[in-house]
């Protein structure tokens, strides 16, 4: 079985990458074309976590490339985001469930040291969990993303403790609810994801 580098190692994304690769921990792994590890920058600042690679993403081998993808890159660009050197991308979970399914809880356990490992190497002092799944899986929330998202959450312990964590909707959400009228999810999120921004440049200016 493959497992995560030693915590405190030194990052070695090409070994990662094959251990990752390799990976059969859970039930996920028999129906995958490829595990879907991240795209962007490795030194980014700011980490976007979603929940699970769909078709698209289980074909091509990078998180957020299909239409969610497509609409997550525009809403960045407007927010004067470039994932290619400003963002992390990953998902909670590595392989894609079977018909585009929710990541189960057992599922998400198994995965965790492969987005912990990724945490602690890229070591972001902020972080978006997009979506529900994400919200649940990396801090345990499960329910209240309306009320969560756009809130700056302090994180805790030894992994979480001194980033900020940032819910935000799934882009999979916003195309499900494509209206821009302000209030609406997706105006929320151009808003949150400005906001994110800014954060961002002042964290750059004060270093
Ligand atoms: S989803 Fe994660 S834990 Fe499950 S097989 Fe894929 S990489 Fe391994």
């Amino acid at each position: 079985m493959a497992d995560a580098p030693a915590p405190g190692s030194a990052p070695d994304w090409a070994a990662f990458a094959m251990a990752c690769g390799a990976c059969t921990r859970c039930g996920l792994s028999s129906g995958r074309e490829q595990v879907v590890i991240s795209r962007g920058h490795h030194e980014a600042r700011l980490m976007l976590i979603g929940e699970a690679p769909g078709a698209t993403e289980d074909a091509q081998g990078e998180p957020f490339v299909g239409r969610s993808g497509q609409l997550l890159d525009q809403l960045l660009a407007e927010a004067g985001l470039d994932p290619s050197r400003d963002i992390y991308l990953c998902n909670a979970v590595k392989c894609r469930p079977p018909d585009n399914r929710r990541p189960r809880g057992g599922e998400l356990a198994a995965c965790r040291p492969w987005l912990d490992q990724q945490i602690a190497w890229v070591d972001p002092p902020l972080i978006g969990l997009l979506g529900a799944t994400a919200l649940a899986g990396v801090l345990g929330v499960k329910s209240g993303m309306t009320q969560l998202r756009g809130q700056w959450l302090a994180g805790e312990g030894p992994l979480l403790g001194g980033r900020l964590l940032l819910p935000l909707f799934h882009p999979s959400y916003l195309l499900r609810n494509p209206s821009g009228a302000e209030g609406k999810p997706k105006w929320l999120t151009r808003e949150d994801l400005r906001g994110a921004a800014e954060r961002l440049r002042q964290l750059t200016a004060s270093l």
